[in-house]
């Protein structure tokens, strides 16, 4: 038998490679739903259901395009420009680039002064090696184009995007490809330019049309479809070998929808002839210790992450002020991270509102969290002060119809350099284990592009076609 461990879109897709090789794998899950950080919960008063966690998917590599196609799902790119919110209040058009890293600094007169200019264009002459060995995205962007790309358009955008400073993402997670095509093209404009094809860039996301949760709901039954068994409310709490083969302790688990994982009754063995680990990292690392004698190391902790949505009512968003939303920048007059208008940028969710609910109507988000503030606490009053101030527009309580607020507090662990090198040594030492492999966003990389190949390879590996 092959389990796979974990039921986020790691452990589905896993699974679901299995199924279609002819396995028929046990998928356990600890929550009492599938999907993990990929989940979606219905606009109140409608029958639209909206993503609550992940909206969206790298399009690099086409590893996502290609599954959806598999799966028969379309997809479509977000509609409209986005802003940040610069510390002195301007809004101002993020450039067409990479994480807010621009490939040309012609439109960016308004955004950086001229000395700022002056510095970020010397990137142009200073040669491919300046910058070559900066690990981590902050020293790298500041050491090519200047502190003020970095805080002004770097900063909001990576840090809106990855929920944490850019001094602690590592440039080959979350810009792959960047720091190399930067050496070819001595010089990260042109790198930007290359990677992006500018100035006609395809769209660097897209979301499945319907939601993301469509991608995780649709796994599942196709699983369940090929023979495969998906258990929901059971945990695994270790995993050892067993003269050949894998020894779990499975349990029931409480049906807890907040960050902790609880069991409800005592454990009981489960033999397995191939496991693949897709649970998330730290549940990972601990049951890794005792299967191979991995030794866990720190591993990074994401932010606190608070989103308050909002459905209003209110004719003076029909323009949507803001494209498809606004980041904001360190010391920005606003306490929001961020404002997604997502019936703005997700042009089926906004048909499907005005279909249901009449004209005017919006969905907007608004994320709140930053490493280095205080517990996000957001009131559906700030929300609507924050909301007024990034677009421009009057709005009152009157306007809300609903609101819900979701914590994914800790969940977007920042790909550090430190955790990619102990990651690179675990791939290693797994490599040599055919029947164990691990998967997920805390070993693949960064976001649902990366676990995509990631966990199709973890399935192949334990189960060769
Ligand atoms: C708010 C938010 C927005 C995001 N937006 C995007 C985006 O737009 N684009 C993008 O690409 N990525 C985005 N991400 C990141 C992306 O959602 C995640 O990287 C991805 O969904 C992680 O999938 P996973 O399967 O690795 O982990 P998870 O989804 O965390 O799944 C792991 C599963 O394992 C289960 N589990 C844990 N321990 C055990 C155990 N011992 N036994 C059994 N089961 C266990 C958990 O309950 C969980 O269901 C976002 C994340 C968040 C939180």
């Amino acid at each position: 038998m092959t389990v796979v461990v974990g039921g986020g879109i790691a452990g589905l897709i896993a699974a679901w490679a299995l199924a279609r090789a002819g396995t028929r794998p046990l998928l356990i899950e600890a929550r009492g739903y599938t999907g993990g950080l990929i989940a979606g919960l219905p606009v109140p008063g409608t029958d639209i259901v909206a993503d609550i966690g992940a909206e969206s998917f790298a399009t690099r590599g086409g590893h996502v395009a290609r599954l959806l196609s598999e799966l028969d799902l379309p997809s479509a790119p977000p509609a409209g420009r986005s802003w940040v919110l610069a510390d002195d209040g301007r809004a101002i058009r993020i450039p067409a680039g990479i994480l807010g890293i621009p490939g040309s600094l012609d439109d960016l007169t308004d955004a950086l002064t001229d000395d700022e200019l002056v510095i970020a264009r010397a990137d142009l002459t200073m040669g491919p090696d300046a910058g070559a060995d900066c690990a981590d995205l902050a020293s790298f962007v500041t050491a090519r184009l200047g502190a003020a790309v970095l805080d002004k358009l770097v900063a909001p955008v990576a840090g809106g995007i990855h929920s944490a400073p850019p001094s602690k993402l590592s440039v080959d997670v979350v810009a792959p490809g960047l720091r190399a095509a930067t050496r070819d093209h001595g010089s990260l404009l042109r790198a930007v330019v290359a990677l992006r094809h500018l100035p006609t860039p395809p769209p660097v996301v897209e979301q499945v049309v319907g939601g993301m949760h469509r991608l995780t709901a649709t796994l599942a039954r196709e699983i369940e479809a090929a023979g495969g068994e998906i258990r929901t409310r059971t945990g695994v709490s270790a995993l050892r070998p067993d003269g050949g083969r894998w020894i779990l302790d499975v349990a029931p688990m409480t049906p807890a929808r907040g960050p902790e994982l609880v069991r409800a009754g005592e454990p009981t063995e489960l033999a397995a002839d191939r496991v693949v680990l897709a649970c998330s990292g730290p549940q990972a690392l601990d049951l890794l210790a005792t299967a191979i004698g991995v030794t866990p190391w720190d591993m990074p902790t994401g932010s606190p992450i608070a989103h308050l949505t909002m459905l209003l009512r209110a004719p003076g968003l029909d323009f949507a002020p803001r494209g498809s939303g606004m980041l904001t920048a360190p010391g920005a007059p606003a306490r929001a991270k961020a404002l997604t208008h997502m019936s703005e940028k997700w042009p089926w969710l906004g048909d499907a509102l005005r279909a249901e609910l009449g004209a005017s109507h919006h969905l907007v988000r608004m994320s709140y969290g930053r490493h280095d503030e205080p517990y996000p606490e957001p009131t559906v009053a700030a929300a609507l002060s924050d909301l007024t101030r990034m677009t421009g527009v009057e709005l009152t309580a009157d306007d809300i119809l609903a609101h819900r607020l979701i914590r994914w507090d800790g969940t977007l662990a920042p790909p550090t350099p430190a955790h990619r090198a102990a990651v690179a040594a675990l791939a290693d030492r797994l490599a040599n284990v055919p029947t164990l492999a691990a998967t997920g966003a805390w070993i693949a990389g960064s976001g649902i592009a990366a676990i995509v190949p990631h966990a199709r390879a973890a399935a192949e590996k334990v189960c060769p076609a």
